[in-house]
């Protein structure tokens, strides 16, 4: 259906079935969450600010399990992947030096 504002309607993947396609709200929380506080710190480090993000709930439209979705602004999430990305690294670099198992590395066991 097309609307007058001209925007494509949300298509995501449901995290339990993997179905995608525009899985209705059922709800829409009105706060604006902030990470905990090791997180908050991550952000205001990294990006800049703290994070804030907005919450949602879908019903899925194949299974019709619900899930949350969340809002927030994209730079949030690159920082998250970047950091994934050099934590990743590190610890293979770590493991290949010390011949320790990666999965020790990545969670300081
Ligand atoms: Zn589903």
């Amino acid at each position: 259906m097309a609307n007058p504002w001209g925007k494509l309607p949300l298509r995501m993947q449901c995290p339990h079935c993997g179905t995608i396609d525009e899985h209705p709200v059922i709800r829409t929380d009105p706060a604006i969450y902030s990470g905990p506080e090791y997180a908050s710190a991550f952000f205001r480090h990294t990006v800049g600010r703290d994070i804030r993000f907005r919450l949602r709930r879908k019903r899925c439209t194949r299974c019709r399990r619900r899930f949350k979705s969340v809002e927030v602004a994209y730079i949030y999430l690159d920082e998250l992947i970047q950091s994934i990305d050099f934590w990743t690294h590190e610890s293979s670099e770590l493991g290949s030096r010390s011949g320790t198992e990666v999965s020790v590395a990545r969670t300081g066991r």
